[in-house]
């Protein structure tokens, strides 16, 4: 479940951002709705932030026709990726946070610490270049690429590794963790049930059934042969 926690107060901004750039590169312009439903807020509570957002110039807001990032607003967004990214790692890496917790407690205190802080725990973790979740951790707007070939979508027969994971569904993180599922694993579809149904999968070394909705969640890149 999402719980829209950082969609209130200060961390307003940054959030919308987030979701923004993302919804953005699904379709553009976003939809008031859309935002709405991603963030999970009622739609006439974003109204006033998207006016706000659109004062600063980090957006363009046309009431009944969408949103679309200004190229400073771009710039913004990326800035709030990564910084989320890198306080995820810091999380998982540092204070052994589990990965279904760090999105969730990483949108608690991320916009509380200065570009200083920021920049020491990047170099502190190494120059990470993904989050917990396989997530590029972007300098500039190309580099948050959104993988788009699903689980899901591999035939029986096929090969991929995994690249990244939804990461907004603590429970879903959970037990994709218990059925050894995470990036860098390689899966190879066995069988796959009609009409949304389960399908068999070689992971690693065990057999697992993954159904519909895990299978959509996890992004991977297919493998030859
Ligand atoms: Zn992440």
């Amino acid at each position: 479940m999402k719980t829209g926690r950082g969609a209130q107060g200060k961390d307003a901004f940054s959030e919308y951002l987030k979701h923004i750039f993302r919804l953005e590169n699904v379709s553009s312009p976003v939809s008031t709705s859309a935002l709405a439903e991603a963030m999970n807020v009622a739609p006439s509570t974003v109204t006033d932030t998207l006016k706000r957002l659109a004062e600063k110039g980090l957006i363009n807001y046309v009431p009944y026709h969408g949103i679309t990032l200004t190229p400073e607003g771009q710039k913004a967004s990326v800035k709030a990726i990564r910084r989320h990214r890198i306080v995820e790692r810091f999380l998982t890496d540092m204070l052994g946070f589990e990965w279904h917790e760090a999105h969730e407690e990483a949108l608690l205190f991320e916009n509380n610490i200065s570009e200083e802080v920021e920049r020491r725990l990047f170099v502190a973790l190494n120059r990470p270049k993904v989050c917990p979740h396989g997530y590029p951790i972007p300098s500039k707007p190309e580099d948050v690429r959104v993988e788009d070939t699903t689980l899901y979508s591999l035939e029986p027969g096929e090969k991929a590794e995994v690249i990244s994971v939804k990461d907004d569904e603590p429970e879903l993180l959970q037990f994709m963790a218990s059925l050894g599922i995470k990036p860098g694993v390689k899966i190879k579809v066995e069988a796959k049930d009609p009409f949304k149904g389960p399908l068999q999968a070689q992971v690693g070394r065990s057999r697992r059934t993954v159904g519909w909705h895990l299978a959509n969640s996890i992004y991977v890149r297919k493998l030859g042969g």
